[in-house]
């Protein structure tokens, strides 16, 4: 079993408070994990200032020799990092193998770019010299979910370092052992205080978006992503808030309901539906709406998973499966709670959903395909963009003009026409509503990760005194 600790200054210290991660696969013990207490999150934070400033002023190529470091590092150890992350969470190890393999892909692309991140010079009065400089900001606290926890941290912690802040990681409860041999893989490449790590829950990350940092960067809830924008807004903080989403799929009369099925079934049940841009619900046209679902059913009935991530989430899953059937909607396959230990649930699907419904209304996320039939493919479109979510959406068409219109409606980051998944690299979007604020992926997390000086530098002139005229003001 692994005994977590945090990461403070430098140097590794136990912690109190003990909780239990469970494997979700058989209802083992896996890791234990302490809590930080709002003095050890002050010292975490209080050191990450004091190693900031001479951080900012590390030359950018050693600071990307630094990242380029902690990628080899994680990546020796991606087995032994997949296991643990496996065990934790119920990603299946090759699934768990791949996103490692994505996180090290993304520490090498920052360390690439990071060195290259410049401003411009402005052409100003030619005795003078203009210019914009990006910054770091300084602290940066990266608070990270459960659900992809290697990927995802090595996007916000690549991004943050390289650019020369200090950072103060809390990785999620429900994967603490995980994040905590990713910095251990990490860490050492930087000097004490520039990285540190604080295992606990929601009240540690609570105290951390409270305490004097710069940057608060969330990935996780929607609930928890205002509650920190709360937080950040009485000390100053900026906040990155990479959150929920409820993102609906539309498949239009013409296509092939088969093919539709597919992208459904991949969009709903990769990684048990916990993913942030899983496909959370289904407006189908009537005219393929019978040979889609009777192709989802068997979709569903072959598709393999993982368990979920616990049992709290299994129970909430069920639940909002359970209030769609009371509410009148159709179980077609799947929806039953298998005797045993473990977390597991199996792909299921329902028919005659309706948008008041939680299980459409809400973030499941879990492996639940809830399916609205629908009348035009303007009606699909208008009950699509109706949610507080606006994270990403996917319309399957073989229609150009309704392409072309599903992704001028849309208001949401990320519109995929034809694929569910997918998508150019160095993509980033803005998350409307509940789904969060600011780009949270690609060269575009630089930009969140610095600020912007404007320069004006000229010399003394006895003509006038040294003085300029005032500008903006
Ligand atoms: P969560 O918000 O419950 O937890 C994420 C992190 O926030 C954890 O470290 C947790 O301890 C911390 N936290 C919780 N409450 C807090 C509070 N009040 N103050 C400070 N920190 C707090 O989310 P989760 O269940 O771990 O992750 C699943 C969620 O993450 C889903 O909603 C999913 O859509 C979202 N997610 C979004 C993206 C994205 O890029 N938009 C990517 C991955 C996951």
């Amino acid at each position: 079993m692994h005994v977590v600790e945090h990461l403070i200054a430098g140097e590794w210290t136990a912690g109190g408070d003990l909780a239990t991660v469970i494997d979700p696969h058989d209802g083992t013990p896996v890791s234990t994990a302490p809590a930080a207490t709002p003095d050890e999150v002050a010292a975490a934070v209080a050191a990450a200032r004091d190693a900031a400033a001479g951080w900012a002023r590390t030359a950018p190529a050693q600071r990307a020799d630094a990242l380029r470091a902690a990628a080899v590092a994680v990546e020796r150890s991606a087995g032994a990092l997949a296991r643990t992350l496996s065990s934790e969470t119920g990603k299946p190890v090759a699934d768990a193998e791949a996103s490692i393999a994505a996180g090290v892909g993304t520490l090498r692309q920052y360390a690439e770019l990071g060195a290259l991140y410049g401003g411009r010079t402005l052409a100003g009065d030619p005795g003078a010299l203009d210019f914009m400089v990006r910054e770091p900001r300084g602290v940066v606290a990266a608070i990270t979910p459960w659900n992809d926890p290697v990927a995802v941290s090595c996007g916000l912690l690549g991004a943050a370092l390289v650019t020369g802040n200090a950072v103060v990681y809390k990785p999620s409860e429900r994967a603490p052992a995980t994040g905590w041999r990713l910095t251990r893989l990490l860490a050492p490449g930087f000097p004490p205080g520039v990285l540190s790590m604080l295992a606990g829950a929601a009240p540690t990350g609570a105290a951390l978006a409270e305490a004097p940092v710069d940057v608060v960067a969330h990935v996780g809830s929607s609930a928890a992503g205002r509650w920190i924008a709360a937080a950040a807004a009485r000390t100053g903080a900026k906040a990155l808030l990479e959150n929920g989403g409820s993102d609906p799929l539309v498949v239009d009369a013409g296509v092939d309901p088969v093919w539709a099925a597919g992208q459904a079934a991949l969009g709903a049940f990769a990684n048990a539906g916990q993913l942030c841009v899983s496909v959370e619900r289904i407006y189908v046209h009537e005219a393929v709406a019978e040979d889609f679902l009777a192709t989802l059913v068997k979709e569903a009935d072959g598709f393999e998973i993982g368990p979920l991530v616990d049992v709290r989430h299994r129970t909430a899953v069920h639940g909002e499966v359970v209030a769609a059937l009371d509410a009148g909607a159709t179980l077609l396959t799947g929806g039953a709670v298998r005797d045993g230990p473990g977390a597991w649930y199996p792909p299921t699907v329902l028919s005659r959903c309706t948008d008041e419904m939680r299980v459409v209304e809400n973030e499941t996320f879990g492996p639940v395909a809830p399916v609205v039939t629908v009348g035009s493919f303007d009606e699909a479109l208008r009950r699509a963009a109706r949610s507080a979510y606006g994270l990403a959406a996917t319309v399957l068409t073989g229609d150009l003009d309704h392409a072309q219109r599903a992704w001028r409606t849309l208001e949401v980051g990320t519109v995929k026409i034809n694929a569910v998944f997918g998508g150019a690299p160095g993509g980033a979007a803005h998350p409307r509503r509940d789904s969060g604020e600011g780009f949270g992926h690609g060269p575009a997390l630089l930009e969140e990760m610095t600020a912007t000086k404007v320069v004006h530098l000229r010399p003394v002139s006895p003509a006038d005194g040294g003085a300029g005229s005032p500008g903006r003001g």
